[in-house]
C-alpha cells in the first residue's frame, strides 16, 4: 500500500482520537486546546492552538490526546478567557508567609 494511500486513514484517525479532546506534548503536564493544520501533502493534522513547537509528525505519539481542561494560558487567551484572574487550574506548590 502506497503512502498517499494511508493519508486518509490517518487524517480519520487522528480526528477520531482528538475529537472533543485536548492535547499534551509528549510528557509535558501542560494541556492545549487542538487546532488543526494542512501540511503540504493536504493532510490535516492536530496541532496545538497555541503554536507551540514539538518534534516529530504528531503521528508518533508526540502528541496525545487528553480529557484534562486547557492550562496553556496561550490557549486559553486565544479561547477568550480571561488569563489575567487567579489561576485555578495552577496548583499551589507553597504558601507565602507575607502577602504577595
Ligand atoms: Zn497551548
Amino acid at each position: 500500500m502506497q503512502v498517499t494511500a494511508l493519508a486518509p486513514r490517518l487524517a480519520a484517525a487522528q480526528r477520531q482520537v482528538f475529537a472533543n479532546r485536548r492535547m499534551r506534548i509528549g510528557r509535558s503536564k501542560v494541556s492545549h486546546a487542538v487546532a488543526w493544520q494542512t501540511g503540504a501533502d493536504g493532510v490535516p493534522r492536530p496541532v496545538p492552538a497555541c503554536h507551540t513547537g514539538w518534534w516529530g509528525t504528531g503521528a508518533g505519539g508526540e502528541l496525545m490526546a487528553t480529557r484534562w481542561p486547557v492550562t496553556c494560558r496561550r490557549c486559553r487567551r486565544i479561547d477568550g478567557e480571561d488569563t489575567t484572574a487567579p489561576d485555578v487550574l495552577q496548583l499551589e506548590l507553597f504558601r507565602l508567609d507575607t502577602p504577595g
